[in-house]
């Protein structure tokens, strides 16, 4: 479970997130959509503290990500994110990609961690690439792997920030579908995407960022069908 509570973020004198209140449950899955530049990302780096926070509070699962005594490496374990781009280590195998995390943070071993890789590499239908190098994958199958790679430390969290922005478009829909997967599977998840066509499906519910504000939330049917803010009105007539 995550509570933000008047979250704000500045970068210098920019002030980028100005105070956002967000609860989101266990297993729910969580879109954000929003223009270029509305904080979106920021936002997300906060929920596992990739960014310092200016002001207010982010908790989850219990921890105070703005206690300065809080375990941060403890409550990103158990947060899976995955970005645009894949950031998969060039000079190891899909298999030992996956394996590393757990092997390195969670001791354990290594025959555990590639049994447990190999069933998340047939999970996202890639278990024929566990030797392969990622430079021999498709942009799709790479994206595969890095969601695999956030899988393996059994996150109770995931996090996506345009996971699949950066691939061609008849890659997109294979990326989807896993991410559809987790979902289905109550996976509790915050994806922010400019794909509204998957926001309105997988959705519970829909937050629509602008300006460093959350200008409007709802359920997918809310915010697609009956958009009340002039501004997510006209982001949605660009966009649609
Ligand atoms: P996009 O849809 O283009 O990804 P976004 O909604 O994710 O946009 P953010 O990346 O959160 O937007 O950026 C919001 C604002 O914060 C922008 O004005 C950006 O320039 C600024 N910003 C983001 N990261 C940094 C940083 N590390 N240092 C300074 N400014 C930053
Ligand atoms: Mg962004």
């Amino acid at each position: 479970k995550i509570s933000v509570r008047e979250l704000k973020k500045s970068f210098g004198s920019n002030q980028v997130l100005k105070g956002l209140d967000v609860d989101i449950a266990e297993g729910e899955v969580v879109c954000v959509i929003g223009p270029s530049g509305s904080g979106k990302s920021t936002f997300l780096r906060c929920l596992n503290k990739l960014e310092d926070i200016t002001g207010g509070t982010v908790t989850v699962n219990g921890f105070d990500l703005t206690d300065p005594k809080v375990d941060l490496n403890a409550v990103r374990q158990n947060i899976g994110m995955v970005f645009q781009h894949f950031n998969l280590f060039p000079h190891m195998s899909v298999i030992q990609n996956i394996m590393l995390a757990p092997v390195e943070l969670k001791k354990l071993d290594k025959a555990a961690a590639r049994a447990k890789g190999m069933e998340l590499l047939k999970r996202v239908g890639l278990a024929e690439k566990a030797d392969a190098r990622p430079a021999s994958l498709s942009g799709g199958q790479k994206q595969r792997v890095a969601i695999a790679r956030a899988l393996a430390m059994n996150p109770g969290i995931m996090l996506f920030d345009e996971a699949t922005s950066a691939l061609d478009p008849e890659m997109v829909g294979e990326v989807l579908q896993v991410i559809r997967d987790l979902a289905a599977e109550g996976m509790t998840m915050v994806v922010v995407t400019h794909e509204m066509g998957f926001a309105r499906e997988v959705a519970d519910r829909v937050i629509f960022m602008d300006g460093g504000y959350i200008c409007e939330e709802g359920s997918p049917e809310a915010i697609f069908s009956n958009a009340q803010q002039p501004r997510l009105q006209e982001f949605l007539a660009k966009v649609l």
